[in-house]
């Protein structure tokens, strides 16, 4: 029986869905800036969750959105010179490319904001309708004081959240707590028509009015980052079930740990920011996966270069374990392992544990239970989304491989031959220290789907594998 950790009763619950059809929505990303590596974790942990309730035989509906309106969006694409649109769109395909990377299944659905203004508007509408919304100058506000389960899922105080909430002068709020659902416009900021002016939603609206419109009720699961539950999902949660007062809006919330750089809590202000593109292309898809396996998804996790190397070392053991193995689930036992890790709140880190203490006693097993374990190793990592025996995916035709070489002074009979010429050419350049002249040779490289990996362990191999 599947357990899992709702933040809602701050306990590990057995998971009841009301029926066999499991609806999943997960607060995805606010596309102002390139994914980094606290992006990766949220949609892998939870992948190995949607990953897992298919195997466990649940037909699933999964929606990830995409917040691409709101402050921050204007202000970063004001800087860069660029409407909101181009900036959202240009981010929005990082994510997109970073999700595929890591081999994370599509959602369903992929809801943007801007998609869903009609549906956020009667959203507002209701909400004022049964007057727990108020309209000012400066937009729509949801008044806090009149719900009566608000802090609910967030277990904090009254009065701490509003003392603490900051006193804003220009706001012509009832009360501070008080959240803007509409934000009526400045000059020249995005905007749409509403019944209250020309605005843009504000951020909590979103998601609530996206599960409405795409579930028409509740929903089994909500995930995101534990950095949310307050007050994004807090709030989430008040304007929904005072909305559809029926509906229970989220029956398990799930919430992932943080990513931890050396210790300290990973926020933009902090500025030790790392792009999650650049380990994806220096380690691979499978090997950043396989990090954040590690750690159980509620945890908050160190992340160092050298944890990511040691999870490459690790990983690459794995991989030659399972080389050549067909992957098929023989070993029942091994199996009911799995099952029992994952059924106890997704606990990967035990579960692996268990991989490496049978890994280690490979030895004792006669060749049948040996070749039965490989297989259902491979067949259990297959379902946590890792993949193998990736053929060489044709990414661009022999032809123009042909003729990308051929400006080289390369004939091109197959690729390893090609790229081993290559290699020592541009080895020669380095060897010069003609660096440009090496850099450019990576960079065209690049353009066809082919990354050359330099220091130790020089080799090169196709993007994204
Ligand atoms: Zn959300």
């Amino acid at each position: 029986m599947l357990k899992l950790h709702n933040s809602y009763s701050n306990n590990v619950e057995e998971f009841r869905p009301d029926s066999n059809s499991v609806k999943v929505y997960l607060c995805g990303p606010t596309v102002q800036s390139s994914p980094h590596i606290g992006h990766g974790r949220s949609a892998v942990v939870f992948d190995f969750l949607i990953r897992y309730l298919k195997f466990s035989n649940y037909q699933v509906t999964f929606v990830r959105n995409i917040t691409d309106i709101e402050d921050k969006i204007i202000q970063r694409s004001e800087e860069e010179g660029i409407t909101t649109e181009e900036l959202a769109d240009r981010v929005t395909k990082e994510f997109q490319k970073s999700y595929a990377d890591l081999n994370c299944l599509l959602p369903n659905h992929e809801p943007k904001a801007t998609d869903t203004i009609d549906h956020i508007i009667y959203l507002i509408e209701l909400l004022i309708d049964k007057g727990y919304a108020y309209s000012t100058k400066s937009g729509v506000y949801f008044e806090v004081g009149k719900f009566e389960n608000y802090l609910n899922l967030s277990g904090r105080k009254r009065d701490e959240v509003m003392s603490g909430t900051r006193v804003d002068v220009e706001s012509d709020k009832k009360n501070n707590e008080d959240f803007a659902l509409w934000k009526i416009s400045k000059e020249n900021e995005p905007s749409w028509n509403s019944p209250w002016g020309l605005g843009r939603p504000g951020w909590h609206i979103e998601c609530s009015a996206m599960i409405n419109k795409i579930f028409n009720s509740g929903i089994d699961i909500h995930c995101g980052g534990n950095d949310l539950i307050f007050p994004h999902h807090e709030n989430e949660l008040a304007q929904s079930e005072t909305a559809f007062e029926n509906q229970q809006f989220a029956k398990y919330w799930l919430h992932n740990g943080m990513i931890n750089l050396a210790g300290q809590k990973m926020s933009k202000s902090e500025g030790n920011i790392k792009l999650l593109n650049e380990y994806i292309d220096l380690y691979s898809g499978n090997v950043i996966r396989f990090f954040f396996l590690r750690a159980q998804y509620r945890k908050p996790q160190e992340f160092t270069e050298a944890l990511l190397k040691e999870s490459e070392t690790t990983f690459n053991r794995i991989l030659e374990i399972v080389k050549g193995v067909e992957s098929n689930p023989t070993d029942q036992d091994f199996i009911d392992i799995f099952e029992n890790s994952m059924n106890d709140d997704l606990n990967t880190p035990k579960f692996l544990g268990e991989v490496f203490e049978k890994i280690n006693k490979i030895n004792d097993l006669n060749d049948q239970k040996e070749q039965e374990f490989k297989e259902t190793l491979k067949y259990i990592f297959e379902i946590l989304g890792f993949t193998f025996d990736v053929k060489e995916k044709i990414q661009i035709s022999n032809e123009d491989l042909k003729n990308f070489f051929s400006k080289f002074q390369i004939t091109f009979t197959s690729i390893e031959q090609a790229m081993k010429e290559y290699l020592s050419k541009r080895e020669e350049y380095r060897k010069n220290k003609n660096f440009d002249q090496a850099d450019l040779m990576r960079d065209q490289l690049k353009e066809i789907g082919l990354l050359i990996k330099d220091g130790e362990n020089t080799g090169w191999y196709w993007e994204n594998r």
